[in-house]
């Protein structure tokens, strides 16, 4: 029976992020590689963690929460997936990034939360670069007035962008969503706004993280590739 192989997926993908970068003279130590865990056992995240891995990725709050108490080695947990207001309250203080902040409301409920807690929330601004109706994110347009307007909650801190680009069987046809997302995160980056420390510009899936790290992504999620097929039954 076909098995798959964490370790030696972990590998390839390393090696393959390796061949993307080496024209920037950079490796897979110089970005942060995800391992997105969604729908995927304990036992196999644990295993993943065991070979290496620093950070995952869950893109429900429901997940995070049946998971948590069960991951060794204390990963970096981010929250990849769309955020319902009514439950940042059960993450705000389990997950190390939130990359999906996309409107206003998320952001007054992540103060609110963060402020109780004490702590300030890590977070990106993600982007709808191709205005697919299927996604979530902010326009282009719209994220650097979104970006100011979060200069009035202390208890965010904007850490970079995200976005999630157009499935394409082709991934080249997606170049132009990251080279746009890149422009983008320099130039809010080139504001130095105060509560700001853009650190990360998190683009890039199985399918496309190439073509992602070509253009500057230095922060990837890999799902499929490392943990094979998703079985949403
Ligand atoms: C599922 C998911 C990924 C990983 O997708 P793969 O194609 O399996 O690598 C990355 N980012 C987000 C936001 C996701 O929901």
């Amino acid at each position: 029976m076909f098995k798959i192989s964490i370790k030696e997926n972990l590998e390839e993908v390393r090696t393959r992020i390796d061949k993307a970068l080496s024209s920037k003279g950079k490796t897979v130590d110089d970005i942060v590689l995800i391992a997105v865990t969604k729908t995927k056992g304990v036992d196999m995240i644990n295993e993943a963690i065991a070979l290496g891995t620093t950070d995952i990725g869950e893109n429900k709050v429901q997940e995070i929460q049946d998971k948590y108490e069960m991951i060794e080695g204390n990963p970096r947990i981010h929250m990849i997936g769309h955020l319902q207001t009514n439950k940042v309250k059960y993450i705000i203080d389990k997950v190390d990034l939130i990359h999906s902040l996309d409107r206003k409301s998320l952001a007054v409920e992540i103060q609110k939360r963060a402020e109780q807690k004490g702590i300030v929330a890590e977070v990106l601004i993600q982007v709808n670069v191709a205005e697919e109706e299927s996604k979530f994110g902010l326009k282009v347009e719209e994220v650097a007035s979104f970006a100011e307007s979060l200069l009035s909650y202390p208890n965010i801190k904007v850490k970079g962008l995200m976005t999630i680009a157009p499935y394409e069987e082709d991934p080249e046809k997606t170049r132009y969503v990251f080279r746009t997302m890149k422009e983008l995160y320099e130039e809010i980056k080139s504001k130095n706004y105060s509560n700001f420390d853009m650190e990360y510009l998190s683009m890039g899936m199985t399918n496309d993280y190439e073509i992602a790290l070509e253009e500057g992504a230095n922060m990837i999620r890999v799902g499929t590739g490392i943990f094979g097929k998703r079985n949403y039954n």
